[in-house]
């Protein structure tokens, strides 16, 4: 199974990322991982990737196209495929997946997006709290803590990420639709994309990924 995972800030792809994984035995392949992998082990592309980050500067497509696809040729990926999450992020690195693919004899079998609505995406996105001392995380709607401000687990103050409230969140989505919603365009030419109500229930959506999966 070759499949990407697409979907904005807020819209649940690491919990249904996490279900596709158990349920298909494929290797799920984030790129913030990858990255955190390289860097961590000081390869190569690592440190070029480190090199961008520490001046503060977005790390070059063909960069992220060469850490993403020198995952791929792992022997999981070569034997399960993968589920990607996280790359691609941009049409031309979409362009440069395909043509990795296509070298390997291979070709994408289905591009999962999930779609949830703005408004939605608001309340999932600035409802999330973390527990200050055990890191905990609730949600003021989907996983309220017994106590409202204070941590079920440990008694801790909960707050507010900087990066969870509604300015940013507003940012976080407009970069999404501005960077990564051509890819949804791109895929639909490219007759492998799945459009997956991500504001259904867990269970639901999950039921149409599945069922998008197996067609
Ligand atoms: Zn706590």
């Amino acid at each position: 199974m070759r499949t990407i995972l697409l979907g904005p800030p807020g819209a649940g792809k690491g919990t249904q990322a996490d279900r596709i994984v158990e349920k298909y035995d494929v290797p799920h392949i984030s790129t913030g991982d990858i990255f955190r992998e390289n860097i961590k082990n000081g390869t190569e592309l690592g440190k070029k990737a480190q090199e961008y980050m520490n001046r503060g500067e977005l790390v070059p497509d063909d960069l992220v196209v060469e850490i993403a696809t020198d995952r791929l040729l792992k022997d999981d990926c070569r034997e399960k495929g993968f589920l990607l999450d996280g790359f691609p992020r941009t049409v031309y690195q979409a362009e440069k997946l395909d043509e990795f693919l296509a070298a390997h004899g291979h070709r994408l079998d289905k591009v999962i997006d999930l779609e949830v609505g703005e408004a939605e995406l608001m309340k999932r996105l600035t409802g999330r709290r973390v527990c200050k001392v055990c890191g905990a995380s609730y949600h003021i709607v989907n996983i309220p803590p017994a106590r409202e401000g204070v941590c079920d687990k440990c008694g801790g103050e909960l707050i507010q990420r900087a990066d969870d409230n509604e300015e940013t969140a507003k940012n976080r989505i407009d970069v999404y639709n501005r960077e990564t919603a051509p890819l949804v365009d791109y895929y639909e030419k490219a007759g492998v994309l799945a459009r997956i109500d991500g504001a259904a229930p867990l269970e639901e959506t999950f039921g149409s990924i599945t069922a998008a999966l197996e067609e």
